[in-house]
């Protein structure tokens, strides 16, 4: 199938228009026209090997949301014409337990992502959501609540699942008090989610002017972080932190505002190692944890969750030629909040 999209070269290279064949229908394959694509901070750490060599030509993309335009002999899930959303991987081994447990997103084998990634044939380069058309297994790929809209979804599928698994997985809910590390594409969907679900909400920026905003998507409380100091005063109040912070910083002062038995969680992903104090977590028996995307049935779960309550991103959309400004505006927290290619535009 014919494709139009964007691609990288090399880690120097800028994104420029690149043209590629999708595989032919297998029987549990359906092909979607791409109406909007994401873009993540993970692409750039991608483009750019910030997390080691990656597969070029390149491809990025992986909040992917379209329409159902041909479905394989044996589809069962999708109808032509229906919405279907594609997140940040496009397969897995199906037999170990994460892939039993719907937890996917940690295949004992590797999920198979979206892009930078060979296919299970180890291989075809998997091409991802930069582009106009796509080809995915059923299995991969969720409804889409029709409510909602659609420019504002594709981030859901990275960001927005991203950071519900955590705050579900920790019980983030009424009594509890959440705070949020960097109001970027992932941060802000963690704000909307953690209001939604009842818990105090607060967001710990170095940018004060995202205040406003922050306060409008449901947070409580904005601390500004270029005082450090000002941390100080909130020691032993957290019960959870999500860092969603793509830069790195030191984790010392987020920890010593977890109270007892709280749990930070790392979802940034900057590349270089932390330094980590083992008498701030033992004292307060706190907890350091990870958290990366979410499994198929979460995903879903996420959907059907944001279409009960109303939520999506709040996007800037893009033509494709702006992408690479794009990039640069998000290195430099400058997106209110993610960047959604308009997929025509390809
Ligand atoms: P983003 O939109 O660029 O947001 C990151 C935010 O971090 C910025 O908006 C900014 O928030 C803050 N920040 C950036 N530079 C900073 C600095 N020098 N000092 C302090 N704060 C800084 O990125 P994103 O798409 O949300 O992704 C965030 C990170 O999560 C990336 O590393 C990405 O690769 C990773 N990620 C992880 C997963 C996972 O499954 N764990 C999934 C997707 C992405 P303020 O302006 O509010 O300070
Ligand atoms: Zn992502």
């Amino acid at each position: 199938m014919k494709t139009r999209g964007y691609a990288v070269t090399s880690a120097k290279a800028p994104l420029a228009d690149f043209e590629f064949e999708r595989r032919s229908l297998r029987p549990r394959d359906v092909a979607l026209d791409i109406y909007y694509s994401g873009i993540c901070h993970s692409d750039i750490h991608q483009a750019r090997e910030e997390w080691g060599p990656a597969i070029f030509p390149m491809v990025p993309g992986h909040e992917i949301v379209g329409k159902v335009i041909e479905i394989g002999s044996q589809v069962s899930k999708f109808k032509v014409g229906e919405l279907i959303g594609v997140g940040v991987f496009i397969d897995s081994c199906k037999n170990c337990a994460s892939c039993g447990a719907g937890l996917e997103q940690y295949c004992v084998e590797g999920m198979t992502g979206t892009y930078n990634a060979l296919e299970r044939d180890g291989k075809t380069i998997a091409f991802g959501g930069y582009s106009d058309k796509f080809v995915i297994d059923e299995d991969y790929a969720v409804h889409v609540p029709s409510n909602l809209e659609l420019s504002g979804v594709a981030p859901l599928m990275c960001a927005g699942v991203t950071l519900y698994s955590p705050l579900k997985n920790w019980n983030a809910g009424p009594g509890k008090k959440v705070g949020i590390m960097g109001l970027g594409g992932l941060g802000h969907m963690g704000v909307k989610f953690a209001h939604a679900l009842g818990a105090q909400t607060t967001v710990f920026s170095h940018s004060p002017e995202k205040e406003a905003d922050a306060k409008a998507m449901g947070a409580d409380h904005f601390i500004v972080t270029k005082d450090i100091k000002e941390l100080d005063k909130l020691k032993q109040s957290f019960d959870l932190i999500l860092n969603t912070v793509s830069a790195d910083l030191d984790l010392e002062p987020y920890l010593q505002m977890l109270k007892l038995d709280g749990t930070l969680v790392v979802i940034g992903l900057p590349g270089k190692p932390y330094a980590i104090n083992a008498g701030t977590l033992l004292g307060q028996r706190r907890s350091l944890a990870g958290s990366m995307i979410g499994g198929m049935a979460e995903l879903q779960q996420m959907l059907n969750f944001c279409g009960e309550h109303n939520i999506v991103s709040d996007v800037e959309v893009i033509k494709s030629d702006y992408i690479n400004t794009a990039y640069d505006r998000t290195v430099a927290s400058d997106v209110k909040y993610r960047f959604v290619i308009d997929a025509k535009t390809f």
